[in-house]
């Protein structure tokens, strides 16, 4: 157990509101459905181990599908109820809880199949997929298969200043009063929040790729290089992340030249889903996108480029969290060499 973390982080999964929250994202939770169930054919008849089953909604998908058998773990309260749920549903024949952490839990067999919903913010936050990968090291089978099979993460940029405005330029006039000492910092903190898709002014870029079958638990610190355009004349006032997830037949990679779009999806037999800017509320998912907000927006043109790095690294005190560091300098077509106000570290 990490050394400060207790069963804070277990505990926030004991309750029915923030499963409901997960269950309410449709995009999330009709992704794994319908993979599973347009599926049936790699599901019948197998192991599954369904790794932090919270109400058992993805073992129960799995049963339907034909699994012999599901093993199910949680290490949260939560796990009482997934019982209950599964008896309810008459399927406690199928279906065998065990409560526990993965990293130290006891199971019967090895699993064909692994399901789990382990992303968070930026993908990385909380880092759940360690565990989701410790479970692939200690309960897979040669040959199984990760459900999701693959996540990426994608980096671009908006001109939407709003983010500033809500977070730093809202402490100017609070009732009358300034409060300018409430700004210092806000911005070294990400703001999870939706971003409208007209707003984004770059090209989209991978900063990472994350094969399941294969990554490690080291590789999910990283450190990528990126060069982002600017599509037309605006602003810059923030970077903006976000992951998308597939589901793979045979849990192998998806080329880095293959994106989510439902053609692509079709095409490959895969299934999947993103959880980018889009234009319709049905399309969005509680995880938002992750914004990075600049201390001053830059003006910019068509054909301007930012490049630069993009670390990425568990944070030492609270390894469920991100320690995340951009270093950026602005190249112009005007050929003016970039002031030292187009070169920054956000950390
Ligand atoms: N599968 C459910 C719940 C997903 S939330 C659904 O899709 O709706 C993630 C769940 O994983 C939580 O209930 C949490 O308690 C559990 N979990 C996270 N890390 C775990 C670990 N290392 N061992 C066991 N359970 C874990």
């Amino acid at each position: 157990v990490p050394p400060d973390e207790g069963n804070y982080y277990f505990n926030s999964y004991a309750s029915s509101d923030i499963h409901q929250q997960m269950l309410n994202d449709r995009v999330r939770t009709e992704g794994y459905r319908d993979y599973i169930y347009e599926n049936k054919d790699i599901f019948k008849g197998k192991t599954v181990l369904d790794v932090g089953c919270g109400t058992g909604i993805l073992s129960m998908f799995a049963a339907r599908a034909g699994a012999a058998k599901v093993l199910s773990v949680d290490n949260s309260d939560i796990i009482d109820k997934a019982g209950k749920n599964i008896a309810e549903n008459g399927l406690e024949n199928v279906i065998t809880l065990y409560r526990g952490r993965i990293e130290e839990i006891k199971l019967p067999c090895k699993v064909d199949i692994i399901i789990s919903e382990w992303m968070g913010y930026f993908l990385l936050y909380e880092a759940m997929l360690d565990s989701v990968l410790v479970a692939r090291d200690r309960f897979l089978a040669p040959g199984g298969i990760l459900a999701p099979s693959q996540t990426r993460i994608l980096f671009t940029a908006t001109s939407d200043e709003s983010f500033l405005n809500d977070s730093v330029h809202y402490w100017n006039d609070v009732y009358g009063f300034k409060m300018s000492t409430m700004k210092e910092n806000v911005l070294l903190e990400a703001v999870v929040d939706f971003v409208s898709p007209e707003t984004l002014v770059t090209n989209t870029v991978t900063i990472k790729d994350l094969p399941h079958q294969t990554i490690t638990v080291a590789g999910l610190d990283f450190v990528s290089d990126f060069e982002l355009e600017m599509q037309r004349d605006d602003l810059l006032a923030a970077f903006v992340g976000y992951f998308d997830t597939w589901f793979t037949r045979d849990g192998k990679d998806v080329p880095l030249d293959v994106g989510i779009s439902k053609e692509e999806l079709q095409k490959h037999s895969m299934n999947g889903f993103t959880t980018g800017p889009v234009y319709t509320r049905s399309e969005e998912t509680h995880w938002k996108q992750t914004m990075f907000v600049l201390q001053r927006p830059l003006e910019l043109k068509k054909g301007d480029k930012v490049k630069g790095t993009f670390y990425c690294t568990k944070n030492t005190r609270n390894p469920r969290a991100l320690d995340l560091r951009i270093v950026y300098e602005v190249i112009r077509v005007s050929g003016s060499s970039s002031s030292d106000d187009d070169k920054a570290d956000l950390t």
